[in-house]
């Protein structure tokens, strides 16, 4: 008797999944969404293996392509990001193409360079570029929210900084005096695209 009331009691928790194989981003997550009342669960921790093609025109259009698809795979509620570099002076390039741009295999290292080459003898006025990251969310009941957030900063002269990874070491936040991979993970987070939307996504859920 005593045993079956316990059982009763007993609340299982709803499952979340977020739509990412990086280990990074799962950190992320749970620092931000940890103490909701959901549990938390990357595609891999979920048994869920996929091949979504993301063939959005915007950031926002990715998000809900893969968290909508899992969505359905699966019957939960499932968060997707996409992010990537806006430069200015490369008409907001490489933007959506962020991971595939000069080629999915090309090493950050040679991309950064490449970047830093275009803008060579660029003023600093014109060096703008921000991050960017939308967020989607797909509920069970088929509607989806999705949120945006950036962080705003400049291309800088050189590569600089061991930290994050992408284009960290090119990109220069002037109230830090630094760039972004030589921000530490905590402080990247607290001002970073992908924490603000988060953050903005977790009122949502
Ligand atoms: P995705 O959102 O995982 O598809 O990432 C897109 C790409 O954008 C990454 O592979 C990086 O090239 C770039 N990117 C997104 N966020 C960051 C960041 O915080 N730092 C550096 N590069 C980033």
């Amino acid at each position: 008797m005593i045993i079956s009331i316990a059982a009763g009691k007993e609340k299982t928790m709803e499952k979340l999944i977020f739509a990412t194989g990086n280990e990074g981003k799962m950190k992320e997550i749970r620092m931000i969404l940890g103490d909701l009342d959901y549990e938390i669960l990357s595609l891999k921790e979920a048994g869920i293996q996929a091949d979504i093609v993301e063939d959005g025109t915007t950031f926002e259009e990715n998000a809900v392509i893969k968290a909508r698809a899992i969505s359905e795979l699966s019957g939960c509620l499932v968060l997707a990001d996409d992010s990537g570099l806006e430069v200015d002076y490369m008409d907001k390039m490489p933007g959506i193409f962020s991971a595939r741009w000069m080629g999915e295999d090309t090493s950050y290292d040679i991309k950064n360079k490449a970047i830093l080459e275009k803008l060579e003898g660029v003023p600093e006025k014109q060096r703008t570029a921000r991050f960017v990251c939308a967020i989607a969310a797909a509920f069970p009941d088929g509607r989806v929210v999705t949120k945006r957030a950036t962080i705003e900063g400049i291309i800088g002269y050189e590569i600089k900084g061991e930290n994050g990874f992408g284009y960290d070491p090119i990109f220069y936040v002037p109230e830090y005096g630094r760039t972004t991979a030589e921000l530490t993970p905590e402080e990247k987070n607290a001002i970073s695209h992908r924490g603000k939307a988060l953050r903005l996504m977790r009122e949502e859920l």
